[in-house]
């Protein structure tokens, strides 16, 4: 994707307040991402641990969206999988994230949530730039570009809900 400045990313997100989206943590390395290889910027909130953000390039605009991150629970699957990149990690290795609708939704406290690799490093693992710790990826048949325009269309359904 084509690097982010942190206006870009500030001015992208479509979940939260203008107020939350001028505070928020933006990452400080942006100069040193890996954004030939990135399909959308994700990182964790390093102050709020609940928190995380994914920033997606879409039809040449960057959309932001903040999420919250679930508490794993006991009893849950030993392993699981990633709904966007399909890597399959050990316990803790995928969280379910929730994101705010956008808009008078979003105010009201509905949510969507989305089983994702909980480090955010989808683009990476699809890259084989980023090895799961004691996980595994499917055999995949797809080419890379494949299988990152499936992923990116996992993704975008997964906004497409959030304006819903
Ligand atoms: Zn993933």
């Amino acid at each position: 994707m084509r690097p982010l400045t942190e206006q870009d990313i500030r001015g992208s997100f479509i979940n939260c307040s203008k107020g939350e989206a001028k505070r928020l943590a933006v990452p400080r390395d942006l100069g040193e991402r890996p954004w030939d290889d990135l399909d959308f910027l994700g990182w964790r909130d390093p102050g709020a641990p609940d928190r995380g953000y994914l920033v997606a390039e879409r039809e040449g605009r960057p959309v932001g969206v903040a999420l919250r991150f679930q508490p794993a629970r006991r009893g849950l699957l030993q392993r699981s999988l990633c709904s966007l990149c399909l890597t399959t990690h050990p316990r803790g290795g995928v969280t379910l994230m929730t994101a705010r609708k956008a808009g008078p939704a979003g105010r009201e406290g509905n949510s969507v949530g989305v089983y994702m690799c909980t480090d955010l490093a989808c683009s990476l693992y699809l890259r084989g730039k980023k090895v799961p710790e004691n996980g595994t990826r499917f055999e995949e048949s797809l080419t890379l570009e494949e299988q990152t325009a499936r992923a990116t269309a996992h993704l975008f359904a997964f906004i497409d809900k959030l304006y819903v």
